[in-house]
């Protein structure tokens, strides 16, 4: 059992409302929602953080952001957030990489 809750989601060893699969990434729902649609797009290799990115994973986190573009367009949203939390300072709780998905506002979201 690895330590990693998210590694446990990618490995669908933990129980998540897969939205997409691929070979390289998973993107699920977030199980304490903070907006009407929220989901998480998160690499299967364990990366921390953005913060511990490297040149070679450039690719990867552009297919994230791809994915969480078509799961927006699929869902017809009008806009949406995405965002990256990064260190404990930033916000970020989970040290295995997300990207997430927020929108499905009936009003302009504002500024965070
Ligand atoms: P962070 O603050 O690290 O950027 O965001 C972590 C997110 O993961 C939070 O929005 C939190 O609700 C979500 N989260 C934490 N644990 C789990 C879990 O076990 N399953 C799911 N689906 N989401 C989780
Ligand atoms: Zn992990």
């Amino acid at each position: 059992m690895s330590e990693c809750i998210f590694c446990e989601i990618a490995a669908g060893r933990s129980p998540a409302s897969v939205e997409y699969e691929d070979e390289r990434v998973v993107a699920f729902q977030d199980i304490y929602p903070k907006a009407p649609l929220h989901i998480l797009v998160i690499p299967k290799k364990h990366i921390s953080s953005v913060a511990d990115l490297e040149e070679a994973d450039a690719d990867l986190v552009s297919h994230m952001v791809f994915v969480a573009k078509k799961l927006a367009e699929q869902r017809h949203l009008a806009g949406y957030k995405l965002i990256f939390n990064v260190g404990k300072e930033g916000g970020q709780i989970i040290f295995h990489l997300h990207l997430h998905l927020l929108g499905g506002w009936e009003k302009p979201a504002g500024e965070i």
